[in-house]
């Protein structure tokens, strides 16, 4: 049995639990161990190690963070098989996909190793006589960060090596039902040499991460999860005049125009929707098909997903594992349940796809709904499983009528071989992150993540330049080191001469 604890400055808890959670296997059903739940003693002391790790940290040189930062590189790139069989364990994705997520986590610390050009300031001389100024990035101090169950490698990585590069100390709380993972990202960075106090790990429910956002010397949280939960911690979070960026939920569109090569679209539209049984906030949730394409596109929809090897990640055929919880489960096939009787035509049902899993686990195969439209809770909701939607419209303007009218804004992409329409639906589509010819794209760590709408409270995203921007703060300083004029004191607003 695996029993999973906090880590505060570089230590595991030693002072026991008042509350834990199951560990489960997906693929089983299975107990596999415990996790504590922290509550405010917890969360106080990771803050206050954070706290006091805080000033010497961010005065220790860009040369040592960066040192640091390859270390963590090549053990990262080393273990990340250790890493990814954690995520397998207590997700249930399959290990292609457990490995895909550690090396995108990856990219963001070779992006953060970089951090000695990406924080540089400006500087202007003799903006007035004698006088120059400069603008100067600064962190933030102790930051947190509250991630989701779907990247339990991924999103952590996602935001600690760049907020730990700009200077900042970090309390992550990972998901409670995938903490493992975390925790031995966790240990890597302690491996690393990154100094007791710089990233604190507490784990928990909704109790830990109140007391987390509501801290007094937590300076900004960055939040990946449900919008329910994105819009509250954003809510509670500025309400105290913190920085926060809440990344949100998702429907994401894929549309097929009528020239569209349909065999690249239809494997694309079947890998957005089926990897990691649909629990992707990237996941091709609706495929928009445009004019004439529907049977046809369906058809090879139909005839590609039916085809995907369901088992445990223990299963080297296996392609798509279980969903993460038998709660989960039972939702989406109530979902299911409810497209039939919105009327929704049901081309593939998961429920009878075959699986190489133990009956325990929880296993829905790909399910296709054909003939849907919006005002169907299968159209409307994020579900957050392996069933995909296809709605038919005439039109491309109707396509992004649709997207237009979603309350979600996170990823939308478009299949043509009309550059012109692609060009169109670029610009009008009202969505973050926006693939042509590639499924719903989650950008490169160079470029920043995030949606619009309900899919993203706050004003930046996380990676790329948008990152630095998050998690430091600008201070302009001007200076005069020429002597000044021998004018004595003047009391009129200071010109420039
Ligand atoms: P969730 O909202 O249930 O949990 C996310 C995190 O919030 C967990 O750490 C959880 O413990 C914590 N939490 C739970 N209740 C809380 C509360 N009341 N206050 C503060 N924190 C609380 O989400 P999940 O089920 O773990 O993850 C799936 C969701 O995350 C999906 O909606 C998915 O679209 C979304 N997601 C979004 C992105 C993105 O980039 N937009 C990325 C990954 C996942």
């Amino acid at each position: 049995m695996r029993h999973v604890t906090h880590l505060v400055a570089n230590e595991p808890w030693s002072k026991g639990a008042r509350r834990t959670g199951d560990l489960v296997d997906p693929a089983t059903g299975r107990v596999t161990g415990t996790v504590d739940l922290a509550g405010a003693e917890e969360v106080d002391a990771a803050v206050a190690a954070a706290s006091a790790a805080s000033h010497e940290w961010r005065t220790c040189s860009l040369a040592r963070r960066t040192e640091l930062l390859f270390r963590l590189r090549d053990l990262l790139a080393r273990r990340g098989q250790e890493v990814a069989e954690l995520v397998s364990a207590e997700h249930g994705k399959v290990r292609s996909d457990a490995l895909g997520e550690v090396r995108r986590g990856l990219e963001v610390v070779e992006l953060a190793c970089g951090i000695g050009e990406l924080v540089k300031g400006e500087h202007s001389r003799e903006v007035s006589s004698g006088i120059d100024a400069c603008s100067l990035r600064e962190p933030l101090g102790v930051v947190a960060g509250i991630t989701p169950f779907n990247f339990p490698a991924m999103v952590p990585l996602w935001l600690v090596p760049l907020a730990l590069a700009c200077g900042n100390t970090f309390v992550l709380k990972p998901s409670e039902k995938a903490p493992a993972a975390p925790s031995l990202l966790a240990a890597l960075f302690a491996e690393a040499g990154f100094p007791p106090g710089v990233l604190n790990v507490v784990h928990g429910d909704a109790e830990a991460a109140a007391a987390l956002v509501a801290h007094p010397e937590v300076a900004a949280v960055s939040f990946v999860g449900s919008t329910a939960t994105a819009r509250a911690v954003y809510g509670a979070a500025a309400a105290q005049g913190k920085r926060v960026q809440a990344l949100g939920g998702a429907k994401n569109h894929l549309v097929v125009l009528e020239d569209a090569d349909l065999d690249a679209a239809a494997d694309a539209a079947v890998s957005g929707a089926f990897g990691s049984s649909g629990e992707r906030c990237m996941a091709v949730s609706v495929v928009v098909a445009v004019g004439g394409v529907g049977d046809a596109l369906v058809a090879r929809l139909r005839e590609r997903a039916a085809r995907i090897a369901l088992g445990p990640a223990t299963d080297p055929r296996a392609e798509m594992g279980p969903l993460i919880s038998r709660p989960h489960l039972e939702r989406v096939l109530a979902y299911l349940e409810s497209g039939v009787a919105a009327g929704a035509r049901l081309v593939l049902d998961g429920r009878q796809h075959p699986t190489s899993g133990e009956p325990g686990g929880f296993w829905l195969g790909p399910c296709l709904f054909d003939c849907v439209e919006p005002g169907m809770p299968i159209y409307d909701d994020e579900i957050f499983g392996p069933l995909l939607c296809v709605v038919r419209v005439a039109t491309l303007a109707e396509a992004l009528g649709l997207v237009r009218a979603n309350p979600y804004g996170n990823g939308a992409a478009v299949f043509t071989r009309d550059g012109a329409a692609a060009r169109v639906f670029e610009r009008e589509v009202p969505v973050g992150m926006v693939g042509v010819n590639v499924p719903v794209p989650a950008p490169v760590a160079t470029h920043p993540f995030g949606g619009w709408k309900a899919s993203l409270f706050g004003d930046l995203h996380v990676c790329g330049p948008d990152a630095i921007r998050f998690y430091t703060r600008l201070k302009v300083v001007t200076s005069r080191w020429a002597p000044p004029p021998p004018a004595g004191p003047g009391l009129a607003f200071p010109t420039r001469v």
